[in-house]
């Protein structure tokens, strides 16, 4: 087959294997041979290079043009890609045979910037060593600004990237810039110094402690904790990978990153901090991902840049009272250099870019960030937390990457003044799911009947994107397999559901009758209930032998499996403990609250209450009210409460409003009296009500002539989640009858499948219809599924930057079709391909009151666009119809134009950067000349010529209701643009 032909027909893998890991790395490197070739001018190569342009479509652009040149072009091109993809990926596509020589050409060298063009690949590489050094050179013989470096050293910017700005620079600055690069190369080259970086001999002494320490972090870090209770899983056979992206768009940053994308340049948003932000929901693997960090780091895996790793735990710091310098932080808390210890310490000083720290569960720590005090000796003594925020700040340490982890709502803007970047791990995907039910069981026939139970209760599977969850899920096979109708809905059922089971897994044959279970173990759930209510109460995850005794836990409760042994790498001989996950410690707090009949009766309310002793800063003081049994004093002399604490006790009172529902009512029945359960559950229903009635409250008045609109505050989500755990319809309803808004905003609050799911079962109770957004969360299919109960209430969806695929689409419109107020949906970046537009031809076929379809940013061709023209074709309602950002080309263009050309009801039409042509053009103008409606047209960064805009001209002349044409960045040349807004000012170049 002709290589023009492997091209076209391998589009689809090519743009694959150049894009999917989300790098440009791969496409930098293709186009750097292409240019070295001479196969690309400058120009097509700056054309592709737009800054900001989305990776896929620098890659479409790339493979239009490499097409366009012919079969040679293509011959190299595919050559090209043979020699820059890894061998996996490339044999997944047809490249045999196409290895040419990729050296560059002779013959085009005979000046300087030719040979920087002809040697491109190669210096690239070379560059990146000595970037410093070259920008140096250049700055000294007056060939660069300083805002020129600042441009080339620019944080997003890869070390290739940066080498190849900085050639691109060059070029722009002529020969001489050019002469001047190529010399210093030579003569770095030949004295060997600075093409790569220094290169450190540490001394023996160092290297023995490097290996102490990291068979240390090895040993701390191969197994996982959560399985200390019941079996031993080492981490290698277990972990999978979470999703993780930036909390900030970056534009040279997309599709996932990988574990080392944390501490690398990726997205940095301030290159003075040295702190990355790992940010994530308790239990979305934020200590297991640090884990397998530290693993990786010790085997030499990972991170190799770093000489010395050391891994702090928030939760253990708490326990160390005496004041510390960082010296002694380190080798106390990590690991203990035999000898050398000021030679060890001064290395560490003296080379801070090799040192990571990483600082695990920040939100546990006693005290809530703050910046006002300042360290700056590294030997000087202080308290930990003191110590722990002057690195973090950088005033300690500086140079010294630190990598901290914590839970989204415990992050405050102190703390994110001074952060690198911040890092969102969100948990499973759906394949990462699979993933872990089958590493699970090592019986394959039990992993394919988990997840075959999960694809039937997708509320469960819902819940399994959050790893503890998915862990307890396969964990409890037996209970789940068993338990058919009555299978596990809310988070409250999956972890009264491992409570049953470790329960049954230490004592099998005593568990008799039904429901018996709890009765039986009632005295360990109350002593473990207790320890963990008064830990909540004082931030307290790690229990010592003494905190045991006064709670009455015994060696019997030990045994259970939700207490495990806390590995600490400091210097204490006595045994702690900490429950296996700090979830689970809230369940207990939850159970105690529930079964205890010795808690303040306003122990509830107070719970609900959370965001009053927010904003009073009262949280341990109230709270400690709870305990009757607590010393008063003692509690209210303890630190200011703050911030930190506000996660564990939302966590905890959803388990409460879980188990106060009625479906669990049963369980309580010989534990505790029901009469006082009663009027626990009332208190609830009480201040779940009292607590929406406040955010009601919050809502301003519309602007006259706009939608009354509500933006959700924090904790909206979270008491919309406890309605939704009491599994009461009575009590969703109530909530949702005093709701009067025409749109309801809940962008950028962090909803996945299982917030879905509870949004859905309360929503779907709203009395008028409501505009959904939701845009900026990470819904995906799985979450757009459990939103379908309430499709009906929404009249405007929008769904901008989901993860959603074609798979969730078909669901969405199967249901919207149905649903009379459903008239708009936003679907602009999501992970859509022709395989959908199918289903919106459906939609705008049946639904003769659509109005607005917008499908930006996706994946959208030609042949989706006629797929879509045959529902335009008899739709006679649709007002906006969005495809921006698609390659639906000239061939889509006409097919969309057909089927419009006679629209009563098109107002608006974007096809901005879909690559159209004149011959596209010249049939939207169809519409223009047809349509009684049509005001807007946009079709700018398409490549229209003159002919096109000439075709546009004379449809304008028989047109008085269109206002505007969009034609900015086509291919029109300045004279052409002004001679054609002369005739005709509404085209808009
Ligand atoms: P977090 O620190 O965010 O609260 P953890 O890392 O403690 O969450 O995760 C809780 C549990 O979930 C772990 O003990 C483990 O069982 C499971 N888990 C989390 N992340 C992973 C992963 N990447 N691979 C396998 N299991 C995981």
């Amino acid at each position: 087959m002709f290589a023009q032909e492997l091209v076209l027909k391998q589009r689809t893998e090519i743009l694959h294997a150049l894009c999917s890991s989300g790098s440009a790395e791969h496409l930098e490197r293709v186009l750097d041979v292409l240019l070295a070739q001479g196969e690309l001018i400058w120009e097509e190569y700056q054309n592709i290079q737009v800054p900001g342009r989305a990776l896929y479509n620098k890659a479409r652009q790339l493979l239009d043009v490499v097409y366009t040149k012919g079969v040679n072009t293509c011959a190299l091109f595919l050559a090209a890609l043979k020699q820059v993809l890894p061998d996996a990926q490339e044999a997944n596509l047809s490249l045999s045979g196409y290895c040419l020589n990729l050296e560059g050409k002779e013959e085009n060298q005979s000046t300087s910037t030719q040979t920087l063009l002809a040697h491109r690949p190669s210096l690239v590489s070379r560059l990146q060593g000595c970037i410093n050094g070259t920008l140096q050179t250049l700055v000294e013989t007056g060939h660069f600004t300083s805002a020129d470096c600042d441009e080339v050293k620019l944080p997003i910017h890869t070390p290739t990237q940066q080498a190849r700005c900085l050639l691109d620079h060059v070029r722009a600055k002529g020969e001489s810039a050019a002469a001047v690069v190529l010399q210093y190369i030579e003569q770095t080259q030949e004295s060997g110094s600075s093409l790569n970086q220094e290169r450190l001999t540490p001394s023996k002494e160092f290297q023995t402690y490097q290996k102490k320490l990291s068979s240390s972090v090895s040993a701390q870090s191969c197994f996982l904790s959560t399985y200390g209770g019941t079996s031993h899983m080492s981490l290698d056979d277990i972990y999978t990978e979470g999703q993780l992206e930036l909390a900030h768009a970056c534009t040279d940053v997309h599709g996932p990153l990988n574990l080392e994308d944390i501490v690398g340049t990726a997205g940095t948003v301030n290159k003075e901090a040295d702190t990355v932000l790992l940010s994530g929901e308790a239990g979305s693997g934020k200590s297991t991902l640090l884990q397998r960090l530290h693993l990786l780091w010790a085997r030499g895996a990972a991170l190799q840049d770093f000489h010395l790793l050391f891994p702090f735990s928030c939760r253990r710091l708490n326990s160390e009272q005496r004041e510390l310098s960082v010296q002694e932080l380190l080798f106390q808390h990590c690991c203990w250099p035999d000898r050398e210890q000021e030679e060890i310490f001064q290395f560490i000083l003296d080379h801070p870019h090799l040192i990571l720290f990483t600082f695990d569960g920040l939100d546990e720590l006693k005290q809530g960030f703050s910046d006002e005090q300042r360290l700056c000796c590294p030997i000087q003594r202080a308290p930990v937390h003191v110590l722990l925020f002057n690195l973090i700040q950088g005033s300690l340490m500086k140079g010294v990457i630190k990598v901290v982890t914590s839970r989204p709502e415990a992050v405050g803007p102190t703390l994110k003044k001074h952060l690198r970047k911040e890092v969102l791990l969100k948990g499973f995907s759906p394949s990462g799911i699979d993933c872990f039910v089958r590493k699970h069981h090592s019986d394959s026939s039990v992993a394919a009947k988990v997840l075959q139970s999960l694809q039937t209760n997708t509320a469960l599977l819902g819940l399994c994107h959050s790893p503890v969850l998915c862990w307890i899920v396969s964990q409890c096979h037996k209970e789940l397999l068993g338990c058919g109708e009555g299978s596990p809905q809310t988070i409250t059922d999956v972890y009264l559901m491992i409570l049953q089971h470790f329960f049954q897994h230490q004592s099998p044959l005593k568990s008799t009758k039904r429901l018996g279970w709890l009765q039986e173990n009632l005295q360990t759930v109350l002593h473990l209930g207790q320890l963990a209510f008064e830990g909540i109460e004082t931030t307290c995850y790690v229990f010592s032998a003494k905190d045991l005794e006064s709670c009455g836990v015994i060696e019997k409760d030990i045994g259970m499996g939700f207490l495990i042994q806390s590995r600490d790498m400091s210097f204490t001989d006595s045994i702690r403990y900490e429950f296996f996950h700090v979830t689970m410690q809230c369940f207990f707090a939850a159970l105690y609250l529930v079964l205890s009949s010795t808690t303040d009766r306003s122990a509830i309310s107070k719970l609900f209450e959370l965001k009053d002793m927010r904003e009073t800063s009262l949280s341990s003081v109230c709270f400690s009210a709870c305990l009757a049994s607590k010393d008063q004093n003692e509690a209210a002399s303890e630190e200011d409460p703050t911030a930190t604490e506000i996660p564990n006790l939302q966590i905890t009172a959803t388990f409460v409003s879980g188990l106060l529902s009625n479906r669990h009512q049963g369980l309580w029945l010989h534990c505790c009296s029901s009469s006082i359960t009663e009027k626990k559950v009332r208190q609830v229903a009480r201040c779940l009500s009292k607590g929406m009635q406040q955010h009601f409250k919050s809502i301003p008045q519309p602007v006259p002539g706009e939608k009354k609109s509500m933006h959700a505050m924090p904790g909206f989500v979270w008491l919309i989640k406890c309605i939704y755990e009491m599994q009461e319809s009575r009590i969703a309803k109530e909530a949702m009858s005093k709701l009067e808004v025409d749109h309801l905003k809940l962008t950028y609050c962090n909803i996945g499948p299982v917030e879905c799911t509870a949004l859905a079962y309360v929503l779907q109770h709203l009395r008028n219809p409501v505009g959904l957004q939701l845009d900026n969360n990470s819904v995906g299919d799985v979450g757009v599924e459990q939103l379908l109960p309430c499709m009906h209430i929404c009249n405007s969806l929008y769904l901008r930057n989901n993860n959603i695929t074609d798979e969730g689409i078909r669901k969405l419109i199967a249901k919207g079709i149905q649903c009379e107020n459903f008239c708009k949906i936003a679907l602009f970046n999501n992970n859509l391909t022709d395989a959908c537009t199918q289903h919106f031809a459906a939609l705008l076929k049946n639904k003769q009151d659509f109005l607005s379809l917008r499908l930006g940013n996706n994946n959208i061709t030609a042949e989706g666009a006629k797929q879509l023209a045959e529902g335009l074709k008899v739709n006679r309602s649709l007002k906006h119809l969005g495809l921006w950002g698609n390659r639906i080309g000239d061939a889509g263009a006409e097919a969309l134009a057909n089927a419009l050309e006679n629209s009563e009801s098109l107002l608006w039409l974007s096809l901005v950067g879909n690559g159209v042509g004149s011959a596209g053009a010249c049939a939207l103008a169809k519409i223009i000349r047809n349509s009684t409606s049509l005001e807007e047209l946009w079709l700018t960064e398409n490549c229209i010529t003159k002919t096109g805009v000439e075709c546009l001209i004379q449809a304008l002349q028989h047109n008085t209701h269109v206002k505007s044409v969009w034609l900015r960045n086509n291919g029109l040349s300045l004279e052409e643009v002004e001679e054609m807004t002369q005739r005709e000012p509404r085209l808009i170049f």
